[in-house]
């Protein structure tokens, strides 16, 4: 059975007298530095020199050092620079880890792929909150907590989770629950669902709904309306309830339609190519992929950033909230970054 944790479960003694140094103050780095000072642990926020979040987190009223000082002088570093500039941060704080301090991440991808390798006498352990970093400090702010996941990949104090569970108690996490899982697992789920379903897959239903509409000679207006702008309303239901609040308050018509049509767009060779997907993410080439291409100035990346960003439901949607209310009451989710 899924184990799950709230505050009752977490004893703070295990982060109380500790200093954490917080690696990056960016989406999740503005958030744990300053719940975890808000919780009375001391924190001090590793930036580079020149970082342009020195000033945000001085402001905050942290204390900020290069990461190679306050790696020094703490006993957990919080690994929270994006995924991608992690092995080269590692490299240079690697030799200020001492003999029983915690190497803690919130997201596994460079120590399950082996881009990080931690020394055997370190403790590494992840909470990953299922949150972008603003919401995790709002949350904190208000009282109530963000969900999140707590994984142990490495206990060489025979105290790791303990420790892992105080911190997730300081960001206020166990507030809501958080859920113990693996390195492994939450990495290769959290790439398989970013890429098959959440980004990669819902991008492509809406672009391939949307050509199909436009090519059939139906407007780009209504196409948009249809296939991207309907989707909000949909997955709301869907949060709030499941699936079976989202066909109870649809038409019968659209559940008839739905029931027996999705199928037919999401078949068996969706379903294979999403097996391949899942087999790239676990056997690692998806990983070696994305490597080679940031070692590469991420060329091919680039380009299909342009190419997405000049396909025409873009300036359709555009234009189409230029002129609508319901884009001022949206919220811009400005922190929340392609990272995650
Ligand atoms: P961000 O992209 O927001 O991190 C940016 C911060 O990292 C900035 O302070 C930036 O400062 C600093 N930084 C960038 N490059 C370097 C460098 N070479 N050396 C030192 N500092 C650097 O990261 P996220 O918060 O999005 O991600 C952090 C971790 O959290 C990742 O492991 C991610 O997977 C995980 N995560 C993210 C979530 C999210 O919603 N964003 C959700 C859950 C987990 P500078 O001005 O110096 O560039
Ligand atoms: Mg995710
Ligand atoms: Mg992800």
């Amino acid at each position: 059975d899924t184990e799950i944790y709230y505050d009752d479960d977490a004893d703070s003694s295990h982060i109380d007298d500790e200093t954490v140094a917080v690696l990056g103050y960016g989406s999740q780095g503005h958030a744990h530095a300053q719940n975890l000072a808000d919780s009375g642990v001391d924190v001090i926020v590793g930036l580079r020199e020149d970082s342009s979040s020195r000033a945000a987190a001085e402001d905050d009223g942290l204390r900020v050092a290069t990461p190679v000082e306050a790696a020094s002088e703490a006993s957990i570093v919080s690994v929270l620079v994006p995924d991608t500039v992690q092995p080269s941060v590692y490299a240079d704080i690697e030799s200020e880890l001492d003999a029983g301090d915690t190497l803690q991440f919130a997201h596994g991808f460079n120590v399950h792929y082996g881009q990080i390798e931690p020394a055997d006498d370190v403790d590494v352990t992840m909470i990953a909150p299922k949150s972008p970093g603003h919401l995790v400090r709002r949350n904190y702010q208000s009282g109530e907590g963000t969900p999140g996941l707590l994984a142990v990949y490495q206990d060489a104090t025979g105290n790791a989770k303990e420790q892992a569970l105080a911190y997730g108690k300081a960001i206020g996490c166990t507030r809501a629950g958080v859920v113990e899982t693996t390195f492994r697992e939450e990495t290769e789920t959290d790439l398989f669902g970013e890429q098959a379903v959440l980004c990669g897959g819902v991008a492509e239903l809406i672009k391939a709904g949307y050509e199909t509409l436009v090519d059939a000679g139906y407007s780009p207006e209504m196409a948009y309306f249809e296939c991207l702008n309907e989707m909000k309303l949909i997955v709301d239901l869907m949060y709030e309830g499941g699936l079976g609040a989202m066909w109870d308050s649809v038409s019968d018509t659209a559940e008839y339609g739905g029931l027996t049509r999705g199928e037919v767009v999401v078949d068996d060779h969706a379903r294979e190519n999403m097996q391949e997907v899942l087999e790239q993410v676990q056997n690692g080439e998806f990983a070696r992929e994305w490597v080679t291409e940031n070692q590469a100035g991420r060329p091919s990346y680039r380009q299909r950033r342009i190419a997405e960003k000049n396909h025409e439901i873009e300036d359709v949607g555009e234009r189409l909230r230029d002129l609508f209310a319901w884009a001022d009451e949206t919220e811009t989710e400005a922190e929340s970054s392609e990272n995650d």
